[in-house]
């Protein structure tokens, strides 16, 4: 049976990023692992970590700049997002959009006890001031990318939510555009013409338009992780799994060591 946990009154301001907000939707979520990982969160270098590679990073940046490049020197968005844009969103007028210059928010919520922050990939405005926004994911559409949509759905609601707070301009459309590494069935001749005379590597991307919900959707999301973040010891894990006990187990076997480490 789960103990009920009380929560005190905060000193310090609670910080939630858009990217954490949908972490509630998921079908596995834990509020225990979710308050240790905030609360106690790993950096990139710990002594187990590994050599990252940094690839879907460069991507991101790179897209970034050539949908950059394509709007500002050339007024139009590249064909392969112009058209799926076109294609979902038939009232909305993509060849006359220019990049919003603000990409990075942040609001306070509940009192001043919180603070809601995030950073958009890219912002398109309409002539009429309102907003369109997209976040880019350098990935394949797997199973396990269905899996956390919920969390990238949340992720653009929210920065819809911060938009429209900070700036007053409404927004009319989120979308995801998926960055599929072309390397499976890739016809032979298309590979070769790409490698003849450099190694190029290729991306499909795909369109998929999210949902716009209602601010207190974003709200009621960030209501949830704020009481959770807010007590002071972890809330109760989930029920049955396995992971707490390994967990438990492991920091047994090492504890007899780690005076002698
Ligand atoms: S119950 Fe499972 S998911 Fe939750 S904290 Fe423990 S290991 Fe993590």
């Amino acid at each position: 049976m789960a103990k009920k946990q009380q929560s005190k009154p905060q000193t310090n301001k609670i910080t939630l990023n858009a990217r954490d907000i949908g972490n509630s939707l998921l079908d596995d979520f834990c509020p225990r692992c979710f308050w240790i990982t905030k609360k106690f969160p790993l950096k990139d270098k710990h002594p187990f970590s590994l050599p990252f590679s940094g690839l879907p990073n460069i991507v991101d940046s790179y897209i970034k700049r050539v949908v950059r490049y394509y709007v500002q020197k050339l007024n139009f968005l590249p064909s392969w997002l112009l058209n799926q844009l076109k294609d979902y969103y038939l009232e909305l007028d993509f060849e006359n959009v220019r990049l919003f210059k603000q990409s990075s928010f942040q609001v306070t919520l509940f009192d001043g006890a919180c603070v809601l922050s995030g950073q958009a990939d890219e912002i398109l405005e309409f002539p009429d001031g309102s907003l369109f926004i997209i976040d880019y994911k350098a990935s394949s559409l797997t199973e396990n990318q269905l899996k956390i949509r919920p969390l990238y759905e949340a992720q653009l609601n929210a920065y819809a939510y911060l938009a429209n707070k900070k700036l007053g301009k409404p927004v009319v459309g989120l979308a995801l555009v998926y960055f599929d590494p072309e390397y499976k069935d890739l016809n032979d001749e298309v590979m070769l013409h790409r490698t003849k005379e450099k190694f190029l590597f290729g991306f499909n991307p795909t369109v998929v338009p999210v949902k716009l919900m209602d601010p207190e959707w974003v709200e009621e999301l960030c209501q949830t992780l704020f009481e959770i973040l807010s007590l002071d010891t972890p809330p109760e894990g989930r029920a049955n799994c396995e992971g707490c006990n390994l967990l438990q187990d492991w920091l047994n076997k090492i504890s007899s060591y780690i005076g002698l480490i």
